[in-house]
């Protein structure tokens, strides 16, 4: 599997990157790009929260509950005190950094079902759920958002399979095969709670009709292509 360090700086670049061209097509406003580039690092992290205790799953939680709690403290802060906030900052971190840790920690097996595609499905939906009704996010960025920590985990997921194969002796490790998979193909009952647990989360998620109607419309991708190389030359103002 690959390590750490490598998941985070992959999922930064291809994050970073994929954000550019979001912002490119008129898709993402330049604070968005920020946003999404973090975000889909995040995700790029997110899968290796089944590593129990280890410092990667300690980074990953802390990291997501600083951002969390922000999000959470900024969407309230024209209607509260300093103090209110700095209590509501505290409670929101307290509650991904140990609540939520705690219980993955103890659910969860290395690279079973938060391995799949089911889960980073789970965590799109998610993440989109939250940022419409807790962070007043508008639709489409909502969904972006939430596109960006699926991004990012499916990056990570191809990056332990690719880590899985012994290119210099040509064969594949025991590994390959457990990273990206629908499900976890061990674990029915585990893979069924996912499944579940995505249709549920699914069905919170705000409309995406506008989010489908700006990727289905063809005017996106024109932008895109219209405006990746330089028009006249290169670095000109
Ligand atoms: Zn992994």
């Amino acid at each position: 599997m690959a390590n750490f360090r490598t998941h985070i700086s992959v999922a930064a670049v291809a994050s970073g990157l994929l954000a550019t061209v979001c912002l490119g097509a008129g898709l993402a406003t330049p604070q968005e790009v920020v946003i999404f580039s973090v975000i889909g690092t995040l995700g790029g992290i997110l899968p290796d929260i089944d590593l129990n205790h280890s410092s990667p799953t300690k980074i990953t939680f802390t990291s997501l509950a600083i951002i969390f709690a922000f999000l959470v403290m900024f969407n309230r802060a024209p209607a509260y005190s300093i103090l209110e906030l700095w209590l509501i900052w505290g409670f929101s971190y307290a509650i991904i950094r140990y609540l939520a840790w705690q219980i993955f920690t103890q659910f969860t097996v290395h690279r079973g079902i938060i391995h799949s595609i089911a889960c980073a499905l789970f965590f799109w939906f998610l993440t989109t759920t939250l940022c419409y009704y807790l962070f007043d996010f508008g639709k489409i960025s909502s969904w972006m958002t939430g596109f960006f920590i699926f991004f990012g985990f499916v990056v990570h997921l191809l990056l332990d399979e690719i880590y899985s194969v012994d290119f210099m002796n040509y064969r594949l490790k025991n590994s390959f095969g457990t990273a990206l998979k629908l499900i976890d193909y061990k674990n029915y009952q585990t893979s069924t709670l996912m499944v579940l647990a995505t249709i549920a989360v699914f069905y919170m998620t705000p409309s995406a009709d506008t989010f489908i109607a700006l990727l289905t419309n063809s005017h996106t991708y024109q932008n895109i292509i219209h405006s990746f190389l330089p028009q006249g030359l290169w670095f000109q103002m």
